[in-house]
């Protein structure tokens, strides 16, 4: 409780940053309109943010063309680069705290949660990049003696990155701790609903040495700021995280002005498979509500369907619900609360929506689902539901809130069929003793990433992204990251021409 209210007073004292970042000064959108965040905890009004639009995304690409061109980054010695990002990492971890506070407060997202993301992982993504730099070698590819030739990766130029709510600071790490470190100068748009910590970037990066114009921060809305640079002419790449719906507007933006190259990652309804022969530990058990409620739920790779070898089905539900009845759900600043809460009242209302859905569909919602009562902040407590059919809305659609169904299922084959009968395919956690099946599911499972008896993403190092309609052939994390702020260069020289 002391702690809680420490929290309190320290995020209260950090500054806050409510201007843009073109070309390496802070500035005010060019129209002059801001738009409002707010604290999902309490319904405060935290800060007016710059409201920028195509005007001030055409600034900041001039700013990152005119860089990318003259070298200064994208053809400076490997070592300078690394340098300078290894200082911006040693910054983010020097402000780490503040920077969870400031996201905890804009996001709802509860600090414990924040303290690992923000000041933790963040700056190892800028450091794990920095330090393939002067790591990464090119190719040499096999010809007769009248040739050599090298297959030599380059900077694609101006990469826009456009990132959601859910994981504010930490999804705009993923893509600029790669697109910077291949020399790529960048222009960021973070999410309306939180946009804060994104905008104390600028600031660490010009202490770090990054030259001006390579990193531009652009606040804004969707259809203005984000359509800008979907649609400007010339940005090189665009890497976006978020909804299949604004996904595909983007193919179409850049179908309709350069016909850039663009990688997605969406969303997804991802299974939890206990199999037959699985035991009912307490780690599974955990792994379970953390599959499902991590974040409030609001995680692409939320594992919500969770199908359950029918063996198991009574000790599963029993255990589960029991631990759900014992998650905080509360202030996101007092480090005992478990789930914070959702970013937005819109957001929670659609998930409280999806809640009814279930229940007029048929499926037994054994607890949770509700509002607080009387708090002004936008919480819902993690709603758990038994008899899920494959053919009901909550189990064919992404819900990104804290809702867990279970379906239960005869055969291990059944299993696999109810968990691949989905449009999505981001992740799947499978539960099994026998490492022949493990391998059999891990293969057969649709999904970029499969995890065996874990709930896990993977690390800085695994490739993260979709199958099917949860994205596109890009990934973050892992040197496939740097695939999408790269190209591919062949240089042919012929040995023993009379030159
Ligand atoms: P969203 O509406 O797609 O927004 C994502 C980003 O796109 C935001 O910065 C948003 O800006 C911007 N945007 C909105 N309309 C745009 C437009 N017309 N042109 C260009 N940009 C536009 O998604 P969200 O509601 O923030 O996040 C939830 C979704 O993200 C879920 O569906 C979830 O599955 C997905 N997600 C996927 C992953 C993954 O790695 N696969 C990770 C996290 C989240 P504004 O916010 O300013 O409108
Ligand atoms: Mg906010």
């Amino acid at each position: 409780m002391i702690e809680a209210e420490q929290n309190r007073l320290a995020a209260a004292a950090v500054r806050i940053e409510t201007r843009a970042w073109i070309d390496g000064e802070v500035c005010h959108a060019a129209s002059g309109e801001t738009f409002a965040t707010v604290a999902p905890s309490t319904g405060d009004h935290l800060a007016d943010v710059a409201a920028c639009g195509p005007e001030d995304v055409d600034r900041a690409v001039r700013a990152a063309r005119r860089v990318f061109d003259d070298g200064t980054w994208s053809r400076c010695d490997p070592t300078d680069r690394k340098v300078v990002l290894l200082r911006l990492a040693d910054l983010l971890r020097k402000h780490g705290d503040e920077l969870a506070l400031l996201e905890s407060r804009d996001s709802g997202k509860t600090i414990r949660d924040c303290r690992n993301e923000v000041a933790h992982e963040v700056p190892n993504f800028f450091q794990w990049y920095a330090e393939t730099i002067d790591k990464s070698f090119d190719r040499i590819a096999p010809t007769g003696p009248t040739a050599f030739a090298a297959i030599v990766k380059e900077p694609i130029g101006v990469a826009g990155l456009i990132v959601p709510w859910n994981f504010p600071l930490l999804m705009a790490a993923w893509k600029l701790a790669p697109a910077l470190a291949t020399g790529c100068s960048v222009v960021l748009k973070p999410a309306e609903q939180t946009p804060l910590t994104a905008l104390r970037l600028g600031e660490l990066a010009a202490e770090a040495g990054l030259p001006p114009g390579v990193l531009n921060i652009i606040p804004g809305l969707g259809e203005t700021a984000g359509q800008a640079i979907g649609r400007h002419p010339d940005i090189d790449t665009v890497s976006f995280t978020g909804s299949g719906e604004v996904g595909a507007y983007l193919l179409g933006y850049a179908a309709q002005s350069n016909r850039k190259p663009v990688g997605l990652e969406l969303g997804g309804k991802s299974p939890f498979l206990v199999l037959e022969d699985a035991r009912i530990t307490d780690s599974l058990i955990e792994a379970a509500v953390m599959a499902a409620f991590w974040n409030g739920g609001q995680n692409c790779s939320a594992n919500m369907r969770q199908i359950i070898h029918r063996h198991h089905h009574e000790e599963f539900a029993a255990r589960v619900t029991a631990r759900v009845a014992s998650l905080v759900v509360g202030d996101p600043l007092d480090p005992a609360t478990d789930i914070g809460a959702l970013v937005t009242a819109e957001h929670r209302d659609r998930v409280a929506g999806y809640v009814a859905a279930g229940r007029s569909e048929g499926a037994r919602l054994v607890r949770g689902g509700e509002t607080l009562q009387g708090n002004p902040g936008f919480f819902l407590t993690p709603a758990v539901f038994e008899g899920l059919k494959p053919d009901m809305r909550i189990a064919r659609e992404e819900i990104f809130g804290p809702v867990l169904g279970m379906m239960v299922v005869d055969s291990d084959d059944e299993a696999l069929r109810m968990a691949v009968d989905t449009d999505f395919g981001l992740h799947a956690s499978v539960f099994t003793r026998d490492l022949d099946k493990a391998f059999r599911f891990a293969r057969a499972l649709p999904v970029g990433t499969v995890s065996v008896n874990s709930f896990s993403e993977g690390s800085i190092a695994t490739p993260f992204g979709g199958y099917r309609r949860s994205g596109s052939l890009s990934r973050d994390n892992g040197l496939e990251a740097m695939a999408q702020y790269q190209q591919t260069k062949t240089v042919w020289i012929g040995l023993g021409a009379d030159q």
